[in-house]
């Protein structure tokens, strides 16, 4: 079986956190790419920072010279806010060969009930879900017997089915968020190493343009 892996996210800005453990989910699976697929109006949060095409642009450089990581504007392109359901549908039918695996830190799952028919996801992808600092499993209360019968640790268990697995994944561990970033850069701190560095100059460029 071939899989894609698709990491949703504001992504406001891209970072090593999302770039390393995507990284590794890809190496891990042996996914064929990983697509980065930044959203345009999450419907639970206020709105980004970044707007749409600098976020966008950022993505672009960050992952320049991986040709298996991939930039997907689908959602950018959409009027109105985009439920992650409508999108899969939409990339089961461009890659009807492929098992979509959909990547997710495990403080995304820890909200994965509250998304929009989040059982109809369940039957378009395959679920990884990534380790992150400070983010334990969490407890499912009324849905727990349901996830916890898909879940697996074995990336094996992920060729058994097209849909509907959830794997969780150790990745590397790294202490870095997007607020953490913003915060820097408004207070004036460095970015460096926190972020590919033709993302920090192209951050530091706004940010001077600005100030
Ligand atoms: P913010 O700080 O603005 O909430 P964020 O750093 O969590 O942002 P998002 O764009 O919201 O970044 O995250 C997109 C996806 O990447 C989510 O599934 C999230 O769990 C995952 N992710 C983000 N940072 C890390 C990290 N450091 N380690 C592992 N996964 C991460």
């Amino acid at each position: 079986m071939k899989f894609i892996g698709i990491l949703g996210g504001t992504f406001d800005p891209v970072h090593h956190g999302h770039l390393r453990p995507a990284l590794d989910v890809l190496q891990a699976v042996g996914l064929e790419q990983v697509r980065f697929l930044p959203n345009k109006t999450p419907p639970h949060r206020e709105q980004p920072w970044l707007d749409v095409d600098m976020r966008r642009q950022l993505i672009e450089l960050a992952i320049t010279g991986v040709p298996e990581f991939v930039l997907d504007e689908r959602e950018l392109r959409r009027a109105g806010p985009s439920y992650m359901v409508d999108t899969l549908s939409d990339l089961n039918k461009e890659f009807p060969d492929y098992s979509l695996c959909l990547i997710m830190g495990m403080d995304a799952f820890s909200g994965f009930t509250h998304w929009h028919r989040w059982q109809a996801i369940l039957g378009l992808c395959h679920l990884i879900i990534t380790t992150r600092p400070g983010a334990e499993l969490p407890d499912f209360a009324a849905h727990q017997a349901e996830l916890t019968a898909r879940m697996t640790r074995d990336v094996e268990s992920l060729a058994q089915s097209q849909h509907g697995q959830i794997l969780l994944q150790s990745v590397t561990l790294l202490d870095i968020s997007a607020t953490q970033i913003r915060e820097s850069l408004n207070s004036g701190k460095s970015i460096r190493y926190l972020v590919p560095d033709n993302v920090r100059e192209k951050l530091e460029n706004l940010c001077n343009s600005i100030s």
